[in-house]
């Protein structure tokens, strides 16, 4: 392939696991008015050449397309199989029915294990009389892989005991649900625009990055971007940025990063 598109990035959601507002909480982050308090669940939506692709398909899935007027989608990449990120996936029907087509589904032996396990009724081929999700489900194994003419780069990160996939695609990078960034993958980030990284808290977390680790993981990569995500109500947007080193932001739903050809 010569050079990479033009990608537009969507941030659809931002928020940890439980988003923020958190149920029953009325903290000062969760009773906030600043529309960047309020954070879905993380993905992010990749646009190039009149193609639309998520990363993950979150609980708030649907209001997440719909928020951000996406009425085309053709793929969805997984990280990995955490409800956070999969619960959304029946709303893609609606996708199904417009275009007439499988959605391409890319993602780990092991995510898409659980996605059979949890949608199982998809995949049963008993005689049903309602719409089922129609996928076409592509197992990554760790390779390279080329969705509608770009190369994604699965990118290994550690999340607690487990090993996911972050993703690199042209100069961007979306690393989500991360303890730690082995050193064999941060090789695979050097020059990049655009990186997101996870920064749930302040507080050390077993499975997630903390605001300060992933300071140090973007100092080293210095991309010319950084933006954290999954964040928890922890940290309320403007405070926390305001403490942030130059080139390093929070990401924000709805926020949008538009990102040259090369
Ligand atoms: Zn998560
Ligand atoms: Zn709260
Ligand atoms: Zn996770």
């Amino acid at each position: 392939m010569s050079g990479t598109p033009a990608f537009k990035i969507t941030v659809l959601g931002s928020g940890t696991s439980v988003g923020v507002p958190t149920v029953g909480c009325h903290c000062a982050v969760c009773s906030s008015d600043d529309p960047r308090d309020k954070r879905l669940r993380p993905s992010i939506l990749v646009g190039f050449d009149n193609h639309n692709v998520v990363i993950d398909t979150t609980p708030d899935f649907r209001t997440q397309v719909l928020r951000a007027k996406v009425d085309r989608l053709d793929a969805i990449v997984y990280t990995h199989p955490h409800a956070d990120h999969i619960m959304g996936l029946d709303d893609v029907r609606p996708f199904n029915f417009r275009q007439g087509q499988h959605m391409p589904i890319y993602a780990s032996s092991e995510t898409l294990g659980v996605i059979r396990r949890a949608f199982s009724y998809i995949f049963d081929q008993s005689p049903r009389s309602t719409y089922v999700p129609r996928l076409d489900l592509h197992e990554l194994d760790g390779s390279p892989f080329d969705v509608l003419g770009v190369e994604f780069t699965p990118i290994p990160i550690r999340h607690g005991h487990d090993l996911i996939f972050g993703f690199r695609f042209g100069r961007i990078a979306y690393l989500t649900d991360h303890s730690a960034v082995p050193e064999s993958s941060m090789e695979l980030l050097r020059g990049l625009d655009v990186l997101f990284l996870d920064a749930l808290r302040h507080k050390p977390h077993p499975t997630h990055s903390t605001v300060q680790q992933s300071i140090a993981t973007a100092s080293v990569l210095q991309a010319r971007r950084t933006y954290f995500t999954h964040i928890c109500h922890d940290l309320p947007h403007v405070k926390t940025e305001l403490c942030l080193p130059p080139n390093i932001f929070l990401a924000y739903d709805g926020l949008e990063i538009e990102v040259s050809a090369r």
